[in-house]
Formats: C-alpha cells, sequence, structure tokens
C-alpha cells in the first residue's frame, strides 16, 4: 500500500507531466458561461475603431492569428462580438470564446456569446457575433438561418436615435495569406465582402433556412 508521502508525491508527478503536456492558456480567451448557460465575454480585446470596415479587418487578422483558427479541417472556431460605445465613439472587438456545446470533430461552431462584460463601456451596443471558420470562407446555414439571426435585428441608440443592422461577421484566412471577411446583414439578409477596405454585396439569404443566392457576377471570391 502507499504511504501518504508516496501519494503525494505520485499526484506531484502527474501533475508536473500533465502540465508538460498542456498548452499556456491563450489570453485572448476570455469567456464563461453564466447561470442560466448563455455566454458572456469580456471586452474590449480590439478598438476602438472608426469604421466597421476597420474593424472587420482588424478583427480578422486578430481572429484568424489565434492557435487553429487556421488549420482547416483540424482547426477550431473562435467566436466574440463586436459593438459600439458612444462614450468612446467607436466600435470594438471584444475578447475570443471557444467555448462549444458540444464536443465532436464535425460540429466546430462555438456558442454565440450573448452578453458583454466591459466595465469600460457600460453604453456598449452589441450589433452582433464575429467569428471564424478554419475551413471555409462561406457563411453556413447556422449563420444565415432567421432563427441564428439577433433579436431584435435593429440596435439603436436612445439617446441620439442612431440606428444599425445587427449582423454575422465571418473572418477566413486565405491560404495566400490574405483575410476574408464577409458581413451578413440580419435586417436586409445581404452577405458582404470586404475588397479593398469597403463592403460589397456579394449575395442575399432568400429563405427560412438560409439559403443564399449570389448577386449578378458575385461570389465569395472576388
Ligand atoms: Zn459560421
Amino acid at each position: 500500500m502507499m504511504g501518504g508521502k508516496g501519494l503525494i508525491a505520485a499526484a506531484q508527478v502527474f501533475v508536473m507531466a500533465s502540465c508538460l503536456a498542456c498548452s499556456a492558456p491563450n489570453p485572448n480567451i476570455r469567456a464563461h458561461r453564466l447561470p442560466d448557460g448563455s455566454v458572456e465575454v469580456e471586452g474590449p480585446l480590439a478598438g476602438p475603431f472608426q469604421t466597421m470596415e476597420e474593424l472587420a479587418e482588424k478583427s480578422c487578422a486578430i481572429m484568424t492569428d489565434q492557435p487553429g483558427a487556421s488549420n482547416g479541417a483540424y482547426g477550431s472556431e473562435y467566436c466574440a462580438l463586436y459593438y459600439y460605445s458612444r462614450s468612446s465613439d467607436g466600435y470594438f472587438l471584444s475578447y475570443l470564446s471557444d467555448i462549444k456545446n458540444r464536443l465532436d470533430s464535425e460540429l466546430k461552431t462555438c456558442v454565440v456569446p450573448s452578453s458583454i462584460d466591459d466595465r469600460e463601456h457600460r453604453d456598449a451596443i452589441i450589433l452582433g457575433k464575429a467569428h471564424t471558420h478554419p475551413n471555409n470562407r462561406r457563411l453556413s446555414f447556422n449563420d444565415m438561418s432567421v432563427a441564428a439571426h439577433w433579436y431584435p435585428t435593429r440596435a439603436a441608440d436612445s439617446e441620439t436615435g442612431r440606428v444599425w443592422h445587427r449582423g454575422v461577421m465571418l473572418f477566413y484566412r486565405e491560404k495566400t495569406g490574405g483575410c476574408s471577411a464577409y458581413l451578413y446583414d440580419n435586417v436586409t439578409r445581404l452577405v458582404m465582402a470586404l475588397r479593398g477596405g469597403k463592403w460589397v454585396a456579394i449575395g442575399k439569404a432568400y429563405d427560412e433556412k438560409g439559403n443564399v443566392e449570389m448577386l449578378k457576377g458575385m461570389d465569395w471570391l472576388p
């Protein structure tokens, strides 16, 4: 029988061995589950940005640079929120979440965070979800179905009356190194691609499931 000291020594060896195997936690991931099961992220990871285009360009680079974010079939997906703060007059990207509901390898989908904990910007207005796809640049049914819309689909600043359409941003790192950013507008149902620093409409979702029809002469790639 192993004595108390032997057990402690064995436990210490085990802890050391298991920590040699594990990698350091990613400091950009700051998300937790709330008692009701929803996911809250801290913020901001980046910002303020003056325009949504600048937000998308910088967020694309940051999010697809995370470990595994661009590893194809073996990669992992990251989720975040993007939001506006009037007190800072700018757009922000929250910290990231990699929390999933299921651990199977096929569905990499991370849970959409539903709230933000940003003590510097208590006036944060959540405008939508930002996420990466490790293995394809197309928005999925999970992203574009009517059920996946963020309700209400419009967000308003009660002081100024300014209104935004809520949406989903998708970021994908091309094999050639470029970063492709897309935005699906929950109100117009248009799919936009960031090209030369401007949003260009390339398609439109036309049914409840989220099937998309490409606009004339447009595709996911320029
Ligand atoms: Zn997606």
